[in-house]
């Protein structure tokens, strides 16, 4: 098969460029605009197989999808392409607005066109799948109930309403249109290529350098966390296992407070990197409580039932053993981490691409 996946230079999406390529005898052509958050050495354990292409793309260009969606002729569209800080959401919505919302329109436009050309056969087993988040349900602060594939959607950020706003354009092309699509939505993920402005990657950096551990408010905001490559694993099998229409939630049953994982963070950084910098006695010493984010949601959690049952997927990482592979990971991939610190992985991919 031939696979497109938008924001493929991103975070989770170079873990789906990756696995595709190592797991399986698909073609990946990734598209991405190469914002500050795609990096193309996230990519560099596939860019020279055969099996793997790249084009720099804006998904809100319509004539440029056109193109290399006729020219490529995709049996699935893996749409991860997004702005994803919820920070910058609030600094700075309009670049959310833009990509989330219209680059999705857009997407399902160009998507539709190509769709509509080709013969039944084609057309019955083409598939677009929109990864989302589970931020588009909102807050389950003071109940102990999981967000479900059926929960009401009351997003709190103009991030998560962006996102639910693409949702609910992805539903509304399937159902008004006939486009073959597929939902997921998706708890906090962590692991290995995550740009360094995210808690965890912020906060193993940070400790290294011997620079505060800034956490919000009381730090007792509860996130359900999953392995990036647990959830690779179980995109690509909803892309191509999944009926048509179908939306699944995607968690690892790992409900943390942040201050917790910021603890576990600076128990590992004990073990791993006993020798501190400036004199600090323990990691956790460099933990400082800063003021909360507005509308900051107090607890998210995902029932993952759906699709254990439907595809028989479950993650094989524990938050323990995850972590301890990503406190490995930023410790063995300085370099990666360096030419984000020093801007220089944006000179880097302009070296590649032009
Ligand atoms: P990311 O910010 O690391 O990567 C996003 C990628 O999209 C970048 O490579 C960026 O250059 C690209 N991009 C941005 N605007 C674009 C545009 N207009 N056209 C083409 N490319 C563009 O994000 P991520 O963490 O990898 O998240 C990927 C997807 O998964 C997003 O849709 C996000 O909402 C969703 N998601 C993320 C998480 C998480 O914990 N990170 C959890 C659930 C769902």
């Amino acid at each position: 098969m031939k696979v497109i996946v938008t924001g493929g230079a991103g975070f989770i999406g170079s873990a789906v460029a990756r696995y595709i390529i190592e797991n399986t005898i698909d073609e990946v052509l990734v598209i991405d605009k190469l914002t500050y958050a795609g990096n193309l050495e996230s990519l560099n354990d596939v860019w020279t197989n055969e099996r793997f292409s790249f084009k720099q793309i804006d998904i809100c260009d319509r004539q440029a999808l056109d193109n290399i969606i006729l020219s490529y002729t995709p049996d699935i569209i893996m749409h991860l392409a997004a702005e994803s800080h919820v920070d910058r959401s609030i600094d700075n919505p309009s670049s959310f607005i833009e990509t989330n919302i219209i680059g999705t329109y857009t997407l399902l436009e160009s998507s539709l066109a190509y769709w509509r050309k080709l013969d039944k056969i084609r057309q019955s087993t083409f598939r677009f799948h929109h990864i989302s988040t589970d931020e588009v349900y909102g807050d389950l602060h003071g109940t102990t109930d999981l967000f479900t594939e059926k929960t009401p959607y009351s997003p709190s950020s103009p991030y998560s309403a962006s996102k639910a706003s693409s949702d609910h354009l992805v539903r509304a092309w399937h159902r008004t249109f006939g486009l073959p699509t597929v939902i997921t939505n998706c708890s906090n993920n962590y692991g290995p290529y995550h740009f360094p402005e995210k808690l965890i990657p912020l906060m193993i950096l940070n400790a290294l350098e011997g620079k505060p551990l800034p956490v919000y408010g009381n730090g007792q905001q509860i996130r359900d966390w999953l392995y990036v490559e647990d959830h690779a694993r179980a995109l690509y099998l909803v892309a191509t296992k999944a009926k048509v229409g179908e939306n699944y939630n995607i968690g690892g049953h790992n409900e943390r407070k942040n201050i917790d994982v910021v603890n576990l963070i600076c128990e590992l950084l004990e073990e791993f990197v006993p020798n501190k910098p400036n004199n600090i006695q323990f990691y956790k010493d460099l933990i400082t409580y800063v003021t909360d984010r507005p509308g900051h949601d107090q607890r998210y959690a995902i029932d993952s039932s759906k699709i254990y049952q439907d595809l028989e997927w479950k993650p094989k990482e524990t938050f323990e053993s995850g972590m301890r592979k990503t406190v490995h990971w930023y410790l063995n991939n300085k370099i990666w981490c360096e030419h984000i610190k020093d801007g220089s992985y944006v000179r880097l991919r302009q070296g590649i691409i032009n």
